[in-house]
């Protein structure tokens, strides 16, 4: 597990635990033993830890804290890091990490307890853990500060930004930058001149001044003001951090032990450990183990509107070249436009180094003609959603691409089989379904038709993955999965106006469960227009659902379709996208309630929240049952990053088996009683 190995006076220790070198009891266990074997070796001047040239290792193994399930466990493991690292910490032979790759939480917790580091060119640091929902727990807490000072560090552990080797350099994390290749003879270089073992734990230069300590945790206060109180992460690292830096080192240690066993024992950061591992799994299909995808070295997207620019920004990002061809020609050169527009716009803050923006916009093609998508390994339709146009294109591509070319479509509603009759080669038609907008959006719906060969399916796997988003596959119906859930809990909210319910207060109930954004902004934002469409298919589909609100139809037919028309469920000003009551919208609900003999009542927050949620869950639980969705981890992963679904809260079924799923099944059966057979369950 780790290589030893000593020349010249200099031993090396390179960790070898394929394929990630990820940081395990077991691992731990041979650090202790190496660095006691070069502390007693005679003739041995110095120590180098590394990886390798271009990687380092990926940090702790984060199934260590999946199997986590009491305190004692957690402070334990902690306790078990932490005594290793400051086993290498208190080597009294020098100690040189040679670091390399991404260098994050454990990785970098490893390589601050050694007495120097070197790194090479476009090494990135981080200390990602808060993300996790908890704490540090291997010292990083105490030895960020002590090299980097109280300020950056609080930020870094606050944030889980990642900053550069060079930025690494100036705040004092690194004490040079090389090429890889060159990295071990730095390291020697660096022992060669003899230097005294110098103990992260004991240095106080950058945090001796208690008035800058001070104010590093008042402005911590400012980043943790929007942290909910479900997420006690940032709270117990700025604990961990003070103690360390207002009692001793050793405090502080004991502080991230117990702070780290008190996050564990959240279900905020079991959860979001639960969906890092679920994240993960979405690509791991059961019939898709041994079989290649396709190596695709150039994509088409035809269609430049929201979505297919989206979809071409979000290729270039991943490097990969790609045509885009669209029958309108303006249409074309807004597209390409807004794309350069948001790239220099990233250059000018400073987010995106102008070689690299170069490099992304020269993989962009504008295509004048069909003939110049010819050797595109993958053509990613985005037309209008409506059958004959999509039907017409693919047409197109399949008289001008080769016969393995693989064509997706991003239809949001219509079914793939309907787009398949008529094809040559209909297996070559799989759904990559993005979300808005598609450059940002991490989720990929691949669509997967029964019959769909392995082969069409594994490449279009492996390329959502190249886009580095989180493909999840579902089988073709109606709404697939994420819309299939959030379209009737955007129904719903309209029910709840249509029988008392304020507009405010339907969206805060939404934010304070945890969503980004309450249901009637959302829909504002993405179009009423848009909901009617999508909604026409799937209650076609599931009649069970009902009827959309005439509150929403009207809406729609008096014009009013969101932020685009300055007038949805709220009002806008002009070039404003704060949302403000609509009177139009109050007339209509009083209009729909007066026709429908509806008196309004009084509906708290808590059945607001009830309903829409449950609505979400009852669909979840259908989905599942009709083997949309190939397990439920997919199911929670795609809700969280399709629909903003709370991650502190899992996922929209991890959800529901944490409240208890008999109960959840009994409640959905009562509001079917109540409110209508939607919420049923029963198959
Ligand atoms: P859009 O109307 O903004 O863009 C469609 C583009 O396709 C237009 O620029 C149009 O000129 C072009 N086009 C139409 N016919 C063409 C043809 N025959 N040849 C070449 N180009 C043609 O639409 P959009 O919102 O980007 O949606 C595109 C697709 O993505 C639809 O299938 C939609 O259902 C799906 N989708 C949309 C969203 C969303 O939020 N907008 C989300 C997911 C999926």
């Amino acid at each position: 597990m780790i290589d030893y190995s000593v020349s010249d006076g200099v031993c090396v220790l390179r960790l070898d635990s394929p394929p990630l070198n990820m940081i395990t009891f077991p691992l731990l266990d041979d650090l202790r033993h190496a660095i006691g074997r070069a502390g007693e070796e005679t003739g041995v001047r110095g120590i180098i830890i590394t990886g390798g040239c271009d990687h380092f290792s990926a940090g702790a193994d984060v199934g260590l804290f999946r199997d986590i399930t009491r305190a004692e466990e957690a402070v334990k493991t902690s306790r078990v890091f932490q005594e290793a690292f400051q086993n290498v910490e208190d080597s009294a032979r020098p100690v040189v990490a040679a670091v390399a790759g991404r260098m994050m939480g454990s990785a970098l917790e490893l390589a601050m307890a050694c007495h120097y580091r070197v790194c090479a060119r476009g090494t990135r640091f981080s200390m990602p853990e808060v993300t996790l929902g908890i704490n540090p727990g291997a010292g990083g807490t105490q030895r960020l500060p002590r090299l980097i000072g109280a300020g950056a560090a609080v930020k870094m552990l606050l944030t889980g930004e990642t900053i550069g080797a060079d930025q690494a350099l100036a705040l004092g994390l690194v004490d040079a930058v090389c090429d890889g290749e060159e990295l071990l003879a730095r390291a020697r270089t660096l022992l060669e001149s003899d230097p005294e073992p110098r103990r992260t734990g004991r240095l106080t230069e950058k945090v001796h001044d208690a008035a800058a300590n001070d104010a590093a945790f008042e402005k911590a206060e400012e980043l943790m003001a929007g942290v909910r109180p479900e997420i006690i992460a940032p709270r117990k690292i700025l604990d961990a951090v003070r103690t360390g830096l207002e009692a001793s080192f050793q405090a502080g240690l004991a502080k991230e032990r117990t702070g780290f066993a008190e996050c564990m024992d959240t279900l905020a950061a079991q959860n979001r450990i639960y969906l890092f591992f679920a994240t993960r799994e979405t690509s791991r299909i059961h019939d898709l183990a041994d079989v290649p995808p396709a190596d695709i070295a150039k994509v088409a997207v035809i269609g430049m509107g929201s979505m297919g620019t989206g979809i071409a920004h979000a290729l270039i990002i991943a490097g990969v070249p790609v045509v885009v061809l669209d029958e309108n020609v303006a249409a074309l050169g807004r597209g390409v436009q807004r794309i350069r527009t948001s790239i220099e716009k990233r250059v000018g803050q400073g987010k995106l180094a102008r070689e690299r923006a170069e490099g992304m916009l020269g993989l962009l093609s504008p295509a004048a003609e069909w003939r110049q998508i010819a050797d595109a390994g993958l053509v990613i339709e985005a037309v209008f959603e409506d059958v004959a146009v999509k039907r017409t294109v693919i047409g197109r591509v399949e008289a001008t691409c080769a016969a393995d070319t693989i064509i997706a479509s991003n239809t949001s509603t219509i079914s793939l089989d309907a787009l398949a009759e008529g094809m040559q080669r209909p297996e070559r038609l799989v759904g990559m379904h993005f979300f808005n907008p598609a450059h940002r959006m991490p989720l990929v719906e691949i669509i997967r038709r029964d019959a769909t060969p392995a082969a069409v399916l594994a490449t279009a796997l492996a390329f959502a993955r190249r886009m580095r988003k989180t493909p999840v596959v579902v089988r073709n119906r109606e709404g697939f999965l994420v819309n299939r859930m959030f379209i009737p809990y955007l129904k719903e909210a309209f029910r709840l106006l249509e029988e008392g319910a304020q507009v405010p207060a339907i969206d805060a109930a939404m934010v304070e469960f945890g969503f980004p954004m309450g249901p009637l902004a959302l829909i504002d934002m993405a179009g009423l227009d848009v909901l009617v469409l999508t909604d026409g298919v799937l209650s076609r589909a599931f009649p069970r659902h009902g009827p959309l609100s005439q509150v929403a139809v009207r809406l729609v037919d008096g014009g009013y379709l969101g932020q685009k028309t300055g007038s949805g469920v709220y009002r806008y000003e002009k070039g404003d996208r704060t949302p403000h009551p609509s009177d139009v919208t109050a007339q209509i609900i009083a209009d729909v309630q007066r026709e429908i003999g509806r008196t309004p009542r009084e509906i708290d927050a808590g059945e607001v929240t009830r309903r829409l949620v449950l609505r979400m869950v009852g669909e979840a639980l259908h989905v599942m049952e009709e083997g949309i969705a190939q397990r439920e981890s997919d199911l929670d992963a795609a809700t969280v990053l399709g629909m903003g679904f709370p991650d502190f809260r899992g996922g929209v079924l991890k959800y529901a088996r944490d409240l208890g799923l008999e109960r959840v099944r009994a409640d959905l059966e009562k509001l079917a009683a109540q409110c209508g057979e939607r919420f049923s369950v029963r198959v």
